[in-house]
């Protein structure tokens, strides 16, 4: 063993594909290729004024000392007023936690909540973090195929069958990352239904992209749906997508008192809170004015129909129409066994995504990294006319395959 090898907990372990797909793109850029990436699930528009403006004010007033463990006074305010406002629940401040990014507040959950051989109920396709936070805390994925003919959506069926007296928490997330399906009301109820018959089942609900539903459809909550369920139930939320602040790292919950007092615990080692600045940051965007977050919905909504047509017009693909978040998650199993011009066999998603990246400059985020294969992740969060070049690049790719 070598002085610095890696802990037994990181087995498995490894920066995600998503962060390695950039990287790639970005060296390729580097050597004069030109390639669209599309691997990010980061908005492409800029944090708005009165936010910057805030964490300017934070700055010069000299709000720049360690901040309370669990979030400051002010954030928690909005954040409460937040989920009063939008979600109509009411939390009391020692319901919520503010912490360095969303990602931070799953990480926080589980650790503070997950016992070596724990299971966590994960449905593919998954935003991989999940099951690898669950990993590090020496908990068990349980992962349950979310098939794209039930609009990759977990029945109450399938968690019936997968709950067993291990399992600690199911985690979802609505609408989703990677596929963009969001819950009905009804299916929602289904699936609570089926967690109160299960007292020791704990549901961690990732609403992050709650902002962004289309088809005139609404974000329905966990809790809207079971309210009985408020004392295992975390929701997870925060600024990085609705208010494109994805590098001010700030994401909060709401969820039993016990339970948030245990993560900022957790937190208290590990960050010793968010930034006072971001913090500030955060607070204007929960308390300004929204109607920015309702015009760039309008806006993905325009993207996600255009990118949804001119996928299905490529070659062996097939792409369902989601119903929110800034994803399409098509289907590539149209294209197995098919041979590239270089004569290369696709003998799984990684081979296309490869293949895209390299011969036709587009990169994309295989369906292993969320659990499902097959599929491949697009983030729609580019320029349309970005979109509209990658989009022809994977038609034109496509048809250049052969038997
Ligand atoms: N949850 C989901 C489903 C996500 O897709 C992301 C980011 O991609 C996050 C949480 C984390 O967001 P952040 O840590 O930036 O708040």
């Amino acid at each position: 063993m070598s002085e610095l090898s890696r802990a037994d907990r990181l087995d498995g372990i490894e920066l995600s594909l998503i962060v390695r797909i950039q990287a790639l793109a970005g060296e390729l850029r580097d050597k004069g290729i030109d390639v669209i990436g599309l691997g990010t699930g980061e908005p492409d528009f800029d944090t708005p004024q009165n936010i910057k403006d805030a964490a300017v004010a934070a700055i010069q007033s000299g709000d720049t000392k360690y901040p309370l463990t669990g979030g400051t006074p002010a954030l928690k305010t909005a954040v409460r007023d937040k989920f009063a406002r939008e979600n109509g629940l009411e939390f009391a401040p020692s319901e919520i936690i503010v912490s360095t990014g969303a990602k931070q507040v799953l990480f926080n959950a589980l650790m503070a909540t997950v016992n070596p051989g724990d299971e966590v109920i994960i449905p593919a396709p998954f935003w991989g973090v999940y099951r690898d936070i669950v990993r590090i805390c020496g908990g068990i994925p349980v992962i349950i195929e979310c098939a794209q003919d039930n609009g990759f959506l977990l029945t109450s069926e399938q968690l019936r069958a997968a709950i067993s007296p291990r399992t600690r928490w199911l985690m979802l997330n609505s609408p989703s990352n990677p596929s963009g399906a969001a819950y009905s009301g009804e299916q929602l109820d289904a699936l609570m239904t089926v967690v109160r018959e299960h007292p020791h089942v704990a549901v961690l609900s990732d609403e992050i992209y709650e902002h962004l539903t289309y088809d005139g459809n609404a974000h329905v909550g966990v809790l809207n749906i079971a309210p009985d369920l408020r004392d295992r139930c975390l929701i997870v939320n925060g600024v990085s997508k609705a208010y494109a602040m994805t590098g001010w790292r700030i994401g909060y919950a709401a969820g039993p008192a016990s339970l948030i007092s245990s993560m900022v615990a957790v937190q208290g080692h590990v960050t010793s809170g968010a930034s006072s600045i971001g913090q500030a940051a955060a607070a204007a965007a929960l308390n300004g004015p929204q109607d920015e977050v309702r015009r760039r919905a309008v806006e993905f909504e325009k993207r996600r129909d255009r990118v949804v047509s001119m996928l299905n017009q490529a070659h062996g693909i097939h792409c369902p129409n989601p119903n929110g978040a800034f994803y399409v998650f098509p289907s590539c199993a149209g294209l197995q066994g098919k041979r590239t011009p270089a004569g290369a066999v696709i003998a799984s998603e990684l081979d296309f995504c490869d293949y895209l990246l390299k011969d036709h400059g587009v990169a994309v985020v295989p369906g292993a990294e969320f659990g499902l294969p097959w599929h491949f992740r697009i983030s729609y969060a580019y320029a349309q006319e970005s979109l509209n070049t990658a989009c022809e690049r994977i038609q034109q790719a496509s048809a250049e395959l052969r038997d």
